[in-house]
């Protein structure tokens, strides 16, 4: 499927600054001569026939046929009856385990230098599985679900992906002293996984524990896999250690496909005025080339953007540079070219 020729991608370029970076990635793949085409769609909420709003069957479409997708950052209207489209979207494709890598980049100096971490987060049940109810006035239950499938589909998915990244080890963050059956069943099936995977180091840690080493030595840690909440706030930690959710990538992992996001939002405060940094929504098509396979390409546009940044010349305003988002870009273009 993913041996040769031009492969189409779906692109929701999303709202606020997302059409700029979105611009952006296109141009620094139109420079890296990638082989992929963009199939862009919109996902702004259309009423269906029941009346409901729902994501376009196009964008749908698009998606379960290209397989692979990069988003841009989705508004969130505040109001009821919305419901999170970013949700939506986890839940029509399927999309169990979410992907961040958080690497220290040289020449954005931050706490610590050497920070190497990738949380994977079991993104469809646990704590969020929606499941709440009011029993008595004032007596309110939230339902933590935990299936095996589930735990098994996402402790596999961490212990491939650690083995086809050159990765060395596999933390089971979790509670199980305290939630022995939940938490209990998801360390079993990860424990089950290690045993599949004899040259992956496999360990358990308390997420109270990962917290506090996370935050005096972040190097002890490699992969992380975790149930839903705790990878939530994870992921967000460990973001912060390497220069807040700007510069984070993520991917969402689905049974039948992947859908890849900057983590940031639209930031309106300063969309349209060229102003935003491409980095995250770059990283995370990054991350797509290589769940592709198109390594190489990846790895050219990797170095070229980590080397814009050690450089300094042209960072945009939030890495504290006066470069606008177009000078940013065209400058890694060129170190392509
Ligand atoms: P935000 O991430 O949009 O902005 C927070 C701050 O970070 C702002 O000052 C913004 O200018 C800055 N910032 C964010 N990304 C940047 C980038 N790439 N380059 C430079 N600066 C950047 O968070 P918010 O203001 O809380 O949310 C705004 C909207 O985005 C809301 O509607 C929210 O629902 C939505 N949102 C969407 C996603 C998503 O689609 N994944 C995630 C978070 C928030």
């Amino acid at each position: 499927f993913y041996s040769s020729g031009v492969r189409k991608c779906t692109l929701i370029p999303g709202d606020g600054i997302g059409p700029e970076i979105s611009a952006a990635v296109q141009k620094i793949f139109a420079a890296a001569k990638v082989p992929v085409e963009w199939e862009s769609v919109d996902v702004t909420p259309v009423r269906g026939p029941d009346g409901k709003f729902g994501i376009p069957q196009a964008a749908i479409d698009s998606v379960n046929k290209n397989k692979v997708g990069l988003k841009g950052p989705l508004m969130t209207p505040v109001g009821k009856g919305h419901r999170s489209l970013n949700l939506a979207l986890r839940k029509e494709f399927n999309l169990y385990a979410n992907v961040r890598p958080c690497k220290s980049l040289e020449g954005y100096k931050t706490l610590y230098d050497h920070v190497d971490v990738v949380t994977i987060r079991e993104n469809t049940e646990g704590e969020y599985s929606g499941i709440e109810h009011e029993i008595v006035d004032g007596v309110v239950q939230s339902i933590k679900l935990i299936t095996e499938d589930a735990s098994r589909r996402v402790a596999e998915f961490a212990f491939q992906f650690t083995k086809e990244n050159n990765r060395q080890k596999v933390t089971a963050v979790h509670k199980a002293n305290i939630m022995r059956m939940s938490d209990g069943l998801f360390l079993r099936c990860c424990r089950d996984t290690a045993e599949k995977f004899p040259d992956v180091k496999f360990e358990e840690k308390y997420l109270d524990t990962v917290c506090l080493n996370m935050v005096q030595d972040p190097t002890q840690y490699d992969v992380l896999v975790m149930p839903n909440l705790y990878g939530d706030i994870l992921s967000d930690m460990c973001a912060g250690l390497v220069g807040g959710l700007g510069l984070t990538p993520s991917g969402n992992i689905g049974l039948n496909g992947a859908l890849f996001e900057s983590v940031h939002g639209t930031a309106p405060d300063i969309a349209g005025q060229d102003k935003a940094n491409p980095t995250a929504l770059l990283l995370s098509a990054v991350m797509m080339l290589k769940y592709m396979g198109l390594t190489e390409h990846a790895k050219k546009i990797e170095n070229a953007c980590y080397d814009t940044i050690k450089e300094g010349k042209y960072l945009t305003g939030d890495l504290g540079g006066k470069a606008k988002c177009s000078e940013f870009t065209n400058e890694i273009c060129s170190k392509i070219a």
